[in-house]
């Protein structure tokens, strides 16, 4: 196919923009998908109402007249006769278009009708007839520097070549569900004529991605190499014993939990297994238990956490629980010095390390391990197909904990974690109080601004969260600074504010963080980047704006940051719209529950977790709401992984994505 840079409008700096959209070559370009689409229909102007949106077509009936202003602004006017009406038009800061614009010209104008003063404040032009079927115009997801429209140029220039695309469907697979040829679909995607062509379209792509993850995770699960482990003898009675020993006796779950990692532990199959269970249901005092039976076993075991702040804390507490035995533990993060980085490195090498907690920085390439037995990784993330392959060049086969706070319905569970063994804790440990929650309009801030100042009167702290929106949204929504203003006015003399958001560097992050667990700030204002996991007992409320903007899961999530003591805690969620939906949180906390609802509903927002892990990242397919493709896509991958297809030379590109992506043997 075409050279990026050989076509047309596409120079250097117009590259490094697409290289910044993850685009590096053709082929990148034709699956960058539109998120959306604007359908171009011509208005009827005697249905229109005041102020409403109105996209219309005439003949340019005056010359413009263009009215400059502060320097960099200006007004362009003009007559537009659209037959049944001559619209006054007014458009900003495109007088560059002046002459572009004579009279008797058709054009197209789109903005907001006037009904009153039959005028028209147009946001765009286009010199161009509407056609007498609606129009539809894909939109992409764009950075500054580069318009969708550009992108979709581009994408056109592309298309006007014969293309060849790989298909990794296998043909009896294609023909059994009549797929256009996968150039066709792309095409399609890219510029949708009618409904149904563009549904089969869609679901022909995102059929394929499913099918390929499916296959992946398949052969995973039936790669007998993978599942052979470590066998380990440990007395059960020893683990009774520590158990025993800690401040709190364990939950009928955890105890279960507990039970089946032993049993994976000690048998010579390769441990691959989730530990789900809502935030605070005591996933992290199981992750430290299984590294004390790895341990006894004579194997070093790792703890990986998403975020530094993470690690520090169970760094922390872990050499508290361990204070008796004598155990090397050791904390790498990105933040280690090199002088001690390079000192763990060895003592990693050199088997001198029992545990050790970090962050990525674990599973590098250059870091060496003398008999890994046990990896265990914190939220968010399991690894990637790929990552799993990392740590069998390494030369182990470590046994797998995962653990996650979205927990996901069974159903869901099989399919998607197919490969894994589940454990699930679903009762809270006694003696915490449910966390009470608010639904709450807008217009009740008084309100609201009085619950926050009950608790911080009690000396408690508290979370406000305000969803940041894409660069491409337009949608006006509370801003953080916009809070923090009025955070500020409310409290500020007495509190104090501390904002985190994601343009900050993790130093910075950690830093505020920092001042929030140590109560030099009482009220933390951020954007979703509260990292998950974080145990600061003391806060108490947990405030989340524009609710609406997140799925119930992911509210969910937010919500346990707060409730992780005896002390009653409180979750404001503030919305104007989809208050049906937001309504089950006021209801219930069962993770379970609201993760099943959540599945139900198809509510926007991403279950947290689910859909972050490296192979999960789909650029068309959505897990909850092609579910049912993905369901086919299962089956049918079984069946052909089964099925002496698989080794059918002609399937050589399937076969090598699959096992190599992997990196296994
Ligand atoms: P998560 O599942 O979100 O990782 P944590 O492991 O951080 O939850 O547990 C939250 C808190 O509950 C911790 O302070 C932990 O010590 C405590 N905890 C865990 N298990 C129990 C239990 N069985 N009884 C009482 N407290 C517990
Ligand atoms: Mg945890």
């Amino acid at each position: 196919m075409k050279d990026l840079l050989s076509l047309k409008g596409i120079g250097n700096k117009t590259l490094l923009l697409l290289n910044k959209l993850g685009i590096n070559n053709s082929e990148q370009l034709l699956t960058y998908f539109p998120f959306r689409y604007d359908i171009f229909k011509r208005s009827n102007i005697y249905e229109l109402g005041q102020d409403d949106k109105i996209i219309i077509d005439g003949i340019v009936e005056t010359k413009p007249t263009v009215f400059h202003f502060n320097r960099k602004m200006d007004k362009m006017s003009f007559k537009l006769n659209a037959s049944t009406h001559l619209l006054n038009v007014t458009i900003f800061n495109r007088g560059f278009l002046k002459n572009k614009l004579e009279p008797g010209m058709v054009i197209t104008i789109i903005g907001k009708y006037d009904k009153k003063h039959n005028s028209v404040t147009a946001s765009d032009i286009r010199f161009d007839v509407l056609s007498d079927t609606p129009k539809i115009e894909p939109v992409y997801h764009s950075i500054s520097g580069i318009t969708s429209k550009q992108i979709s140029n581009y994408i056109h220039e592309l298309l006007k070549e014969e293309i060849h695309l790989q298909s990794y469907i296998p043909e009896y697979i294609q023909e059994k569900y009549n797929f256009l040829k996968k150039e066709e679909s792309i095409k399609i995607i890219h510029n949708p004529k009618e409904a149904k062509s563009f549904k089969q379209a869609l679901n022909h792509i995102k059929y394929e991605e499913l099918f390929l993850f499916m296959l992946k995770m398949n052969y995973l699960r039936n790669n007998k190499n993978n599942k052979i482990g470590l066998k380990r003898s440990v007395d059960f009675n020893e683990v009774q014993a520590f158990i025993d020993e800690l401040p709190f006796s364990l939950t009928i779950d955890q105890e279960k939990s507990v039970k089946e990692i032993y049993n994976d532990l000690i048998s010579e199959k390769r441990m691959n297994r989730l530990l789900q269970g809502d935030v605070g249901s005591g996933k992290t005092v199981i992750a430290f238990i299984s590294l004390y039976i790895n341990y006894l076993s004579g194997y070093q075991g790792a703890l990986m956490a998403p975020t530094e702040i993470l690690a520090n804390q169970h760094f922390a507490n872990i050499q508290k629980l361990f204070k008796k035995f004598n155990m090397n533990i050791c904390l790498l993060t990105g933040k280690t010095k090199a002088k001690e980085k390079k000192q763990i490195y060895e003592d990693l090498k050199n088997g001198k390390i029992n545990i050790i907690i970090g962050t990525h920085a674990l599973i590098q390439e250059d870091v060496k391990y003398h008999n890994l037995g046990l990896v265990i990784t914190d939220e968010q993330h399991r690894f990637g197909v790929n990552q799993r392959g990392n740590l069998k060049n390494k030369g182990v086969t470590p046994d797998i904990l995962y653990m996650s706070a979205t927990p996901i319905p069974r159903t869901y569970a099989l399919t998607l974690y197919g490969d894994m063994d589940i454990s699930s804790i679903k009762t809270m440990p006694s003696g915490r109080k449910e966390v009470i929650t608010y639904l709450k309009k807008e217009n009740e801030i008084a309100d609201i601004l009085n619950k926050m100042f009950n608790e911080l009167k009690q000396k408690h702290q508290i979370y406000v969260v305000a969803p940041l929106i894409e660069e491409s949204d337009k949608i006006n929504l509370e801003n953080v600074e916009k809070l923090e203003e009025k955070m500020n006015k409310a409290f500020g003399k007495f509190y104090n504010i501390g904002v985190m958001h994601g343009k900050m560097t993790n130093v910075e992050k950690d830093n505020i963080m920092n001042k929030f667990k140590n109560n030099e700030i009482q009220i933390l204002i951020s954007t979703t980047v509260i990292e998950v996991g974080v145990d600061v007992a003391n806060a108490t409320m947990m405030v989340i704006f524009d609710a609406f903007r997140f799925g119930l899961s992911a509210l969910h999530q937010l919500r346990g940051r707060v409730g992780r003591n005896s002390l009653q805690s409180y979750c404001i969620l503030i919305s104007d719209k989809e208050t049906e939906r937001l309504q089950v949180l006021t209801q219930t906390t069962d993770g379970f529950k609201i993760s099943e609802e959540d599945f139900r509903l198809r509510g926007s927002g991403d279950l947290f977790g689910v859909k972050q892990s490296g192979d999960m990242a789909f650029k068309l397919a959505d897990i909850k709401k092609d579910f049912n493709i993905l369901k086919k896509a299962k089956e049918d991958s079984l069946e052909f992984l089964e099925s002496c297809e698989y080794q059918n030379l002609k399937y050589e590109h399937i076969k090598k994505l699959i096992e190599t992506s992997n990196n296994l043997d």
